[in-house]
């Protein structure tokens, strides 16, 4: 297996050209996008993907979840294809880039393919994932998660939207349900291109993040039980305050995430007060802790200190706790071949490159449960994202999707 030779770019006025024709659709109020899944823009969306996959000589599938695959062909009937997506739809506020990036630079990793008469042994299948930002029907990732079997179908189309309205009737409503079985399609490999939504590239300097983990999480909700009282004839000494237990468990949760470094973090972001009172202490509080590490171990390590440790402040001011897990991921270590394979592309191609952790979920993550799996990220302005105003460069993007060009070209196998 030989790799591409550092001349190949893919063509990076193209793609900008097309993540701007795509960001015309389901355009958001300040200048970005709200092309929410299974929306009217949604599916205008999905028929200028298809019509760009088919002119570049494409074959559309089309799941039961409505995920895209669009095939092309390799030159052996027996070699299983790899993979190369993300997703088309956005947050309601969302970005131009955010998933769309992955979904455009897969068809331009093609469409150069194409103008240079590349073939591959491998076939090569550009996909858009149903649902992955789960803004209006949660969660995230929803149709990756049914693909990799952490999920069911039943449950997927049961899903409701704020309104009240199914996924399922949803999907059907947009004229997107497809008739492929869910996860029956079996991958040489996954390959996803995405912006970094985090500010550790732009701070580097750096072109490429080669990732090589995705944080796992714990969420914990938090339920402490003091005793309501008046704040101003309540002697100290007299006091169960469930509210000052709160404030030294956030504390010990940042102590936990700072003595579990590298890649470890901690933090609570949500915090109900009962009754919320100026002049009352706070009978109950309930808080949410979201504790995330790239390393399953140290996850776990973290939430059992954290339990044992958020009991005993409480026992000591005489509050009542209990703590639920409310939600899980197991941390991912992506395939150490296709890793490299991202990490020597970036250096063939003379672009600065670092190791680097997926903070947020992907549908990498789930697909990395059935077959090899990696991704590549670029910078994003101020590494800002879930937000109109997200920002990348043109320069940017194309430096990521000439590394994506170049890994999956070694992965499908030149032909000939
Ligand atoms: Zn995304």
């Amino acid at each position: 297996m030989t790799a591409p030779t550092d001349n190949l770019r893919i063509n990076g006025e193209r793609l900008w050209d097309s993540l701007m024709e795509m960001a015309k659709i389901g355009p958001g109020i300040a200048g970005g996008n709200n092309r929410q899944t299974l929306t009217d823009s949604d599916a205008e969306g999905r028929s200028l993907f298809q019509t760009w996959c088919e002119a570049a000589g494409m074959t559309l599938g089309v799941d039961k979840m409505g995920t895209m695959f669009a095939t092309r062909p390799g030159t052996d009937p027996n070699a299983l294809p790899v993979y190369v997506g993300s997703h088309l739809d956005t947050q309601p506020t969302g970005g131009k880039y955010d998933g769309v990036l992955g979904v455009l630079s897969a068809l331009e990793v093609v469409r150069s393919m194409n103008d240079l008469g590349i073939r591959t042994k491998h076939p090569i299948v550009v996909t858009n994932w149903t649902n992955e930002e789960g803004a209006r029907f949660a969660p995230a990732m929803l149709a990756s998660g049914v693909f990799a079997g952490a999920l069911t179908l039943d449950y997927a189309y049961e899903r409701r939207d704020p309104e009240g309205k199914t996924f399922g009737d949803e999907l059907k409503r947009i004229g997107w349900v497809g008739d492929e079985e869910v996860g029956a399609r079996k991958m040489h490999a996954y390959f996803e291109y995405h912006i970094e939504q985090g500010p550790i590239l732009e701070a580097e300097a750096k072109q490429i993040g080669v990732v090589t983990h995705c944080q796992g999480l714990w969420w914990l909700e938090v339920t402490l039980t003091g005793r309501e009282a008046h704040t101003g004839s309540t002697p100290m000494n007299l006091r169960v305050n469930a509210g000052l237990a709160m404030a030294r468990i956030l504390e010990m949760v940042q102590t936990v995430a700072m003595e579990s470094q590298p890649g470890a973090v901690g933090g609570v972001g949500q915090m109900f007060f009962t009754p919320n009172s100026r002049n009352v202490l706070p009978g109950k509080v309930v808080f949410s802790i979201d504790i995330r590490s790239p390393d399953q171990a140290k996850l776990d390590g973290m939430r059992a200190r954290i339990e044992t440790e958020a009991a005993e402040i409480a026992a000591t001011l005489g509050v009542g706790c209990s703590i639920e897990a409310v939600g899980h991921f197991d941390p991912v270590t992506f395939d150490p071949v296709l890793v490299s394979r991202v990490r020597d592309a970036a250096e063939r191609l003379g672009y600065s490159h670092m190791n680097i952790i997926s903070g947020a979920g992907h549908d990498a993550c789930w697909a990395a449960k059935v077959a090899p799996a990696t991704m590549i990220m670029c910078p994003c302005v101020g590494g800002l994202s879930h937000n109109e105003a997200e920002e990348i460069s043109p320069e940017w993007a194309a430096a990521g999707a000439d590394v994506l060009f170049h890994a999956v070209l070694e992965t499908a196998e030149i032909a000939g």
